[in-house]
C-alpha cells in the first residue's frame, strides 16, 4: 500500500494495521457467512436425493459429514473459550466451503445440470466477496479448480468436450478474484479514513490538551517545560528546543534530546544579523514563516553539534506575538522522513498556542512584580499615614489638656481680679472721679470678656471628652430668643442694624433642651451675624416645624433659621467653619472686636454652637450662595432640634 506524503487529508496507514482491521472485518462476516453456507449445504442435501440417478453419494456422505463435524467442533471449543476466534473463524468457513464447493463442481461436470451450474457460480462467486483474506481465498477458489480437474479424469471426459466450461470455471474464479478485490479496496480506503478521522481527532484532543497546559502555567521556565512535555503527543520527532529571541540573538531556552552545553556554560547565541543573512533562523524571524528542510545535508550553513546523531530533517516555526517574531520551535528528526503538511499545520498550531502561553507568563510576571511593588508602597504609606495620624492624635489630646488646664488655671485668679474690680467699681469715692471710672470699667470689661473666652473653652473641652451635661427641660423657643436680642440690643444699636423675629416663630411647639447652653449657641448665631454684616444691615429670625434632616423623616423637630445681609460664606467653608479655631479671614488681620464689622474671634462660637446642637440630637448648618463684600449674599444658619427627647 502506497501513500504520497503530499496526501495530507489521510496519513499513511501502516500495511500492519490494515491487514489486522481486514481479518477484523473478515471475521465479522464469516459468522453470517457460515450462516449462510450452512443453510445452502443442507439445502443441497436435501435435492440430492431427489436426483436420479445419485453419484458419488458416499464420497459426498463422507466430504460432508467429515466438514460439518470439523465445523462443529470449532464452534464448540469457540463457545467453550478455548481457542481464538480468529483461528477458528476461518477454519470452519473453509471446511464449510470444501464440501459445497466440491460437491456442487463434482455434480456439475457429471450431470450437466445448468441448475447446479448456477449454484456452482454463485458458491465461487460469494467466496470471493467473502474472503477477504487472500490465503483463504486461493485455497477455497484453488479447491475448486481440483475438484473440477479431479472430476474431469475422473469420469475419462475429453478435453474438447469439457473446455467450454472450464472457460466458464475460469470466468467464474476471474470474476469472484475483481469482486474480492473491490471489496478489499473498499474496505482498505474505509479503514484509511476511519484511522486518518481517529488520528486527526487524537492530534486535535492532544493539541487542545497541550495548549490546556501551556496556558495554565504561570511562570516562563513552567510554560517552556510544559512546551516539552507536550511535544511528544503533539508532533513526531527526536530532538526539539524552544529559542527565544534576547535582543539580536536566538538563544535555546529549552530543550529535548540535545546534550547540556559543555562545562556548565550556556548554549551559544545565534545571531539573527540583518536583511542580508540567508542563515537559516534569520530567514525564520524575517519571513515570520515555517522553514522545513527536508534533506539538511544540502543546508552548507548547518551547524551539527557534536556527539549527537546528525539532523535530517528539520522543520523551524516561528513563535509570533503581534508582528513580532519572539521565539522559534525548532524540531529536528535523524531519519529521512520529512514533515507532512498536516504536521507543518499542526506545529503552527502549537507554536500559537506556545506563543500566548508565553506572553501569559511574561504578563503576570510583570502584574506579580508591579503588585509586589505595589504592596510595599502601600505599607510605606500606611506607616507613614499611622505616624502622622498618632502624632495628630497626641497634638490633639496635648490641646485639649492643655486647654483644660489652662481654663482652670485662668479661671481661679480672673474671679478673684473680677470679684475686687466690682468691689472698686461700687466705690462711690473712686465713682466720682470720671478718669479712674474709666479705668475701672475697662478693667471689668476686659475680665468679662475674658471670663465669656474661658467658659467658652471649658464647654469646648467637655464637648470634646464628651462630658457636657444636658438639663432637660421644655420651653418654647421664642421666649429663649426674645432673651438672646434683647441682651444684644445695644450692640445692634451700636451698629445700626435692626434683628426681627417672624411671627412664626411664635407659634412654633415647644421644644426640649438646654435653656442655657441653646442661649449660648442662638448668642453666638447673632453675635456672628451682627460682626459680618455691614453696619444698617439687618438680620432675620424665621422658623417651621419640620423632620429631622436627612435620614429620618418620622422625627419631628423645630427649625429656626438665623438670616444676615451679610458677606456670606463660601461653599468650599461651609463645613469647615463649625470646626474648632477655624476662620475664615487672616488671623493677624483681626481687630479681635466682638461686634465690629468683620472683628474676628477665637473661630470657637460655632463649633461650640455644633456641640452643644449634636449634644441635643439635633443639627445646625449653613446655606449661602457664596461669599462677597461687595454684592453682600448673606448667610442662612438652620438650627434644628428635635421635640422631644
Ligand atoms: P469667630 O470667633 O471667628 O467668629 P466662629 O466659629 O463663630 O468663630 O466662626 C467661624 C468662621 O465662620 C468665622 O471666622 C467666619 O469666617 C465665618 N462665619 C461665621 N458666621 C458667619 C456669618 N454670619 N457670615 C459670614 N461668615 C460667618
Amino acid at each position: 500500500m502506497h501513500h504520497s506524503t503530499d496526501d495530507h487529508t489521510i496519513p499513511p496507514v501502516s500495511p500492519d494495521l490494515i491487514e489486522t482491521e481486514l481479518n477484523e472485518a473478515l471475521l465479522a462476516l464469516l459468522r453470517p457467512a457460515a450462516a449462510f453456507i450452512l443453510g445452502l449445504h443442507a439445502f443441497l442435501i436435501l435435492i440430492y436425493p431427489l436426483q436420479d440417478p445419485w453419484p458419488l453419494w458416499g464420497y459426498r456422505a463422507m466430504v460432508t459429514g467429515g466438514s460439518g463435524a470439523i465445523v462443529l467442533t470449532g464452534f464448540f471449543l469457540l463457545r467453550r473459550g478455548q481457542v481464538d476466534a480468529a483461528r477458528v473463524y476461518p477454519f470452519a468457513a473453509f471446511f464449510l466451503a470444501l464440501p459445497i464447493v466440491a460437491d456442487t463442481a463434482g455434480n456439475y461436470y457429471l450431470t450437466r445440470d445448468p441448475l447446479l451450474l448456477s449454484y456452482f457460480l454463485l458458491t465461487a462467486v460469494l467466496f470471493g466477496y467473502f474472503t477477504l483474506n487472500r490465503r483463504w481465498f486461493f485455497l477455497v477458489e484453488g479447491f475448486n479448480i481440483a475438484a473440477g480437474i479431479l472430476t474431469r479424469l475422473a469420469t475419462g471426459e475429453r478435453f474438447a468436450e469439457s473446455a467450454p466450461y472450464a472457460g466458464i470455471l475460469f470466468a467464474s474464479l476471474l470474476a469472484a478474484y475483481f469482486l474480492n478485490l473491490a471489496h478489499r479496496r473498499s474496505l482498505m480506503r474505509m479503514i484509511t479514513l476511519r484511522h486518518g478521522e481517529r488520528l486527526a481527532r487524537e492530534v486535535a484532543e492532544n493539541l487542545q490538551h497541550a495548549g490546556a497546559a501551556l496556558t495554565s502555567r504561570l511562570s516562563t521556565p513552567a510554560v517552556l517545560e510544559a512546551v516539552l512535555n507536550n511535544l511528544a503527543n503533539v508532533l513526531d520527532c527526536d530532538r526539539a528546543a524552544v529559542l527565544l529571541k534576547e535582543g539580536d540573538s536566538l538563544v535555546i531556552t529549552a530543550s529535548k534530546g540535545f546534550p547540556p552545553p559543555g562545562g556548565g556554560a550556556s548554549y551559544p547565541k545565534l545571531f539573527i544579523g540583518d536583511a542580508s543573512d540567508h542563515g537559516i533562523f534569520p530567514q525564520i524571524v524575517r519571513t515570520r514563516m515555517a522553514l522545513h528542510l527536508t534533506d539538511v545535508r544540502q543546508r552548507e550553513d548547518w551547524i551539527y553539534l557534536p556527539g549527537i546523531e546528525p539532523a535530517a530533517v528539520w522543520l523551524g516555526t516561528p513563535l509570533i506575538r503581534g508582528d513580532e517574531v519572539i521565539g522559534i520551535l525548532s524540531l529536528v528528526r535523524t531519519s529521512q522522513r520529512p514533515y507532512t503538511r498536516e504536521e507543518m499545520d499542526r506545529a503552527a498550531i502549537f507554536a500559537g498556542q506556545v506563543a500566548i502561553a508565553l506572553q501569559n507568563a511574561s504578563l503576570y510576571e510583570q502584574i506579580a512584580a508591579f503588585s509586589q511593588k505595589l504592596e510595599k508602597e502601600v505599607e510605606a504609606r500606611t506607616e507613614d499615614l499611622q505616624r502622622a495620624f498618632t502624632h495628630l492624635e497626641k497634638l490633639d489630646r496635648a490641646k485639649t489638656d492643655f486647654i483644660n488646664i489652662m481654663s482652670h488655671e485662668i479661671r481661679t485668679p480672673l474671679t478673684v481680679v473680677r470679684g475686687y474690680v466690682q468691689m472698686l467699681a461700687r466705690d462711690p469715692s473712686l465713682a466720682a472721679d470720671p478718669q479712674i471710672a474709666s479705668y475701672i470699667n475697662g478693667i471689668n470689661m476686659g475680665s468679662f470678656r475674658l471670663q465669656e473666652l474661658v467658659d467658652s473653652l471649658l464647654v469646648m473641652v467637655k464637648i470634646d471628652n464628651q462630658t457636657l451635661e444636658i438639663a432637660w427641660t421644655e420651653f418654647a423657643i421664642i421666649d429663649l430668643l426674645k432673651l438672646v436680642i434683647g441682651e444684644l440690643e445695644e450692640i445692634l444699636k451700636s451698629r445700626r442694624q435692626t434683628c426681627e423675629i417672624e411671627p412664626a416663630v411664635a407659634d412654633l411647639p415647644p421644644i426640649i433642651g438646654d435653656f442655657d447652653l441653646l442661649q449660648k449657641v442662638f448668642t453666638n448665631l447673632l453675635l456672628n451675624g451682627i460682626k459680618y454684616t455691614p453696619d444698617e444691615g439687618c438680620l432675620t429670625i424665621g422658623g417651621r416645624v419640620s423632620s429631622r434632616p436627612g435620614n429620618d423623616p418620622t422625627a419631628k423637630g423645630v427649625e429656626i433659621v438665623v438670616s444676615d445681609t451679610g458677606i456670606g460664606v463660601p461653599p468650599e467653608m461651609q463645613e469647615l467653619i463649625f470646626t474648632k479655631f477655624f476662620q475664615t479671614g487672616q488671623v493677624d488681620l483681626h481687630s479681635s472686636s466682638k461686634i465690629k464689622f468683620k472683628g474676628g474671634g477665637a473661630g470657637l462660637g460655632l463649633s461650640i454652637a455644633r456641640g452643644i446642637i449634636d449634644h441635643h440630637r439635633g443639627h445646625i448648618w449653613v446655606e449661602s450662595p457664596g461669599q462677597d463684600e461687595n454684592t453682600l449674599p448673606g448667610s442662612h444658619f438652620h438650627v434644628w432640634l428635635p421635640c422631644t427627647q
